[in-house]
């Protein structure tokens, strides 16, 4: 059995298609899905996918590359984050993919955002969904100034601790996240022909830290490339991992199982189970 770490259910593509992907999800043994939010403004519905279906899971965050939207301060995703179906605190992070014209000194309110967001979620102790791209070493730097690491970290609260999804760095940026405590979560990226040094990567992370995930709609996996990716996919994500690992796919399901139910604590039950 699996569970889609990272999808994006409350997207319109999605949403419109939402008993079929359900089925799809249950045909394939996906129990469970967490609907990751991208702004405030669309929070109240990926919370209310979570409440209307049992198998559905929700964070709360805004993704780095929303501008114009509401800002998040720290109070609102504290409060926010108490609602009975929220699991995460993102995603957050950092992408410097499209500057444009501007310099990397222009991006400071990324950056502050991101630093609200490790504060909200150490309030809290929830796990920090990030996303990263063109932005390894600041947003390990961050990470690292905010989440506790510091041994002079007058705070006493808990350390940050979290996922970096969609992986798609080095092997040494994989390592530091790691020794902060991390997990890494593999997409449909895994499968794509010119995925090499991910592969590579995948063989390096030990499976106690792997999560997978679809990220759907997007990056559907070989042999779905193209079309609107969902949930259900997520199995192809936990082929490739298991025969870039040499392993059993049962092996593999059944520990970025119990890798995704670690870290996100507040998780509950997949639903059959919980019948019984
Ligand atoms: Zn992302
Ligand atoms: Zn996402």
């Amino acid at each position: 059995m699996y569970i889609d770490s990272h999808c994006h259910l409350s997207f319109p593509e999605l949403r419109a298609q939402l008993p079929e992907i359900l089925q799809s999800m249950r045909d394939a043994r996906v129990e469970r899905a967490l609907c990751i939010c991208t702004t405030l403004e669309e929070f109240d519905r990926v919370h209310e996918l979570a409440l209307m279906h049992e198998q559905l899971w929700a964070t709360v965050g805004v993704h780095p590359d929303n501008e114009g939207v509401q800002e998040p301060t720290v109070d609102a995703l504290v409060e926010l984050s108490r609602r009975g179906r929220v699991v995460g605190i993102g995603e957050t992070g950092l992408d410097y993919y499209r500057l444009g014209e501007r310099t990397l000194a222009d991006m400071e309110w990324q950056r502050e955002r991101f630093r609200r967001h490790i504060h909200a979620a150490r309030l809290t102790d929830l796990p920090l969904v990030i996303h990263t791209r063109n932005a390894s070493s600041d947003t390990l730097a961050i990470l690292q100034e905010e989440g506790g690491f510091d041994p002079h970290d007058a705070t006493g609260l808990p350390l940050a601790r979290g996922v970096f999804h969609c992986f798609t760095e080095s092997v040494e940026v994989a390592r530091a996240a790691l020794d902060l405590g991390f997990f890494i979560s593999f997409s449909g990226i895994l499968t794509f022909r010119n995925a090499a040094e991910l592969r590579e990567v995948a063989r390096f992370v030990p499976l106690e830290r792997c999560l997978i995930e679809t990220d759907s709609p997007y990056l559907a996996p070989v042999p779905h490339r193209g079309r609107t990716n969902q949930p259900a996919w997520v199995t192809h994500v936990a082929a490739e991992l298991a025969a870039v690992k040499g392993l059993a796919l049962e092996v593999v399901a059944e520990a970025t199982t119990r890798n995704t139910e670690r870290l996100f604590t507040r998780l509950g039950p997949a639903p059959e189970a919980a019948a019984c």
